[in-house]
């Protein structure tokens, strides 16, 4: 083993530098709390962005880990196991698709994605070659689901991109204007979290469904980092009261186990036939055992409700530390986007984790708290204080810089 002071090296000499600079090394974690190579300890109030619902070590994932293990962990799709099947009733039940709903396992949100890109071009055909996806919603990092994902620069590297996928702006005008009966599939991400934990418009989702039900297009709701009851309901889409054609999940209904899954709905659940797509790894007994022990947990602990009590809780504990640099929160339930007024969030998230506090910079602007689904009072006073503590850090540094010109100072 590598000497804790050596770590950054080992990262910068093996690890693809495929992503950006590794905050900490992390050697441990119960709970809500997470511990570094140092033994110093950390809130954890990103679950490894929104993965972690039960939090760390938890005894009822340990024990589906451990038990499935030493049972039946992996037998490839030629072969049905108990956990498979049990899990697919239970996330039909959840999403609420009837007794026709039908699920595809994979191991990860792209997967699941990438699953129905193929759904929907199974749907279109030769006559439907348009999918539609919202500008700036995030899907995936595969080629198929980064085609789906609205951000030039991530697939500006790697054109061309797989065609027949546009971009919308999310506004019911934009829907209006764009769907027509040369549409597959309008892809929506109905809390764009990578965006910035962004809120759809109020009734875009019902349009969204009058529009492509209207024009014979499938309506795909990604809720990867919605979904496993993160904003106070099982399913986002479930605020909005409608039914889409598919759903798909991964994230937060593994808790930290990886696993993904497309669900669909009504007509949408005979599209796939046999010999037309699957995965070795995907719905194998020891992953499904995990999610579905999971869920049940969720479950039986009324965690969704938690959900929805500890959100508000938080939005009011950032509230009531009156801090000149938050402009709003976003988003719903425990994925809330606190939103800045300066492009300073890397600092604040540099600031908390000094602070002993893990949260996330969605971007420049906003500062992402996912934290467990099983928080409670203690950890949402532990995280204000942290919080507080580091924005004004951060606005003390502001105010340094700023102290020449003298009008802006504290805007
Ligand atoms: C994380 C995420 C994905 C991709 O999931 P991976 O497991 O990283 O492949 C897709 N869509 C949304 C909304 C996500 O948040």
């Amino acid at each position: 083993m590598s000497d804790a002071m050596d770590w950054q090296a080992d990262v910068g000499r093996d690890l693809m530098q495929s992503t950006g600079a590794r905050l900490a090394l992390l050697v441990r974690g119960e709970g809500a709390s997470v511990w570094d190579a140092d033994g110093k300890r950390y809130l954890d109030f990103l679950a490894g962005i929104a993965v972690n619902s039960l939090g760390h070590a938890h005894p009822v994932f340990v024990d589906a880990v451990a038990t499935q293990a030493a049972t039946l962990s992996h037998v490839s799709n030629y072969f049905a196991t108990p956990p498979q099947l049990a899990l697919a009733a239970r996330l039909k039940r959840l999403a609420g698709t009837g007794p026709e709903g039908r699920v595809y396992f994979g191991n990860s949100g792209a997967e699941a994605n990438e699953a129905a890109f193929k759904l929907a071009r199974l749907h279109g055909g030769a006559e439907r070659p348009r999918i539609l996806a919202l500008r700036d919603a995030f899907h995936g990092r595969t080629m198929g689901t980064l085609a789906l994902t609205g951000k030039p620069y991530m697939q500006e590297p790697f054109q061309p991109m797989p065609a027949g996928v546009e971009h919308i702006d999310s506004t019911v005008e934009a829907l209006e204007a764009a769907l027509d009966d040369r549409v597959a599939a309008l892809f929506v991400e109905p809390i764009k979290g990578e965006a910035g934990v962004v809120d759809l418009p109020d009734g875009f989702l019902q349009a969204a469904r009058e529009l492509t039900a209207r024009h014979g297009a499938l309506l795909i709701v990604d809720e990867i980092q919605t979904g496993a009851g993160r904003t106070g309901e099982w399913f986002a889409f479930q605020r909005a009261g409608i039914t889409p054609d598919a759903i798909t999940v991964a994230k937060g209904i593994g808790g930290g186990f990886p696993i993904g899954a497309l669900i669909t709905f009504g007509a949408a659940s005979g599209l796939f036939y046999p010999g037309t797509h699957g995965s070795t790894f995907g719905g194998n007994p020891l992953g499904t055992a995990v999610a579905d022990a999971v869920l049940t947990e969720i479950e039986d602990a009324g965690l969704v409700e938690n959900a929805a009590v500890r959100g508000e809780q938080i939005r009011a504990a950032v509230a009531a530390l009156g801090s000149d640099l938050v402009a709003e929160c976003r988003g719903a339930g425990l994925l809330i986007g606190v939103g800045l007024r300066h492009p300073v969030a890397p600092a604040v998230v540099a600031a908390a984790q000094e602070h002993g506090l893990i949260v996330n910079a969605a971007n420049d602007t906003t500062i992402r708290i996912a934290p467990p689904l099983t928080i409670g009072d203690v950890e949402v006073d532990e995280f204000a204080e942290a919080f507080g503590k580091a924005l004004a850090t951060v606005t003390d540094a502001l105010l340094l810089e700023n102290t020449p010109q003298t009008s802006e100072a504290s805007a």
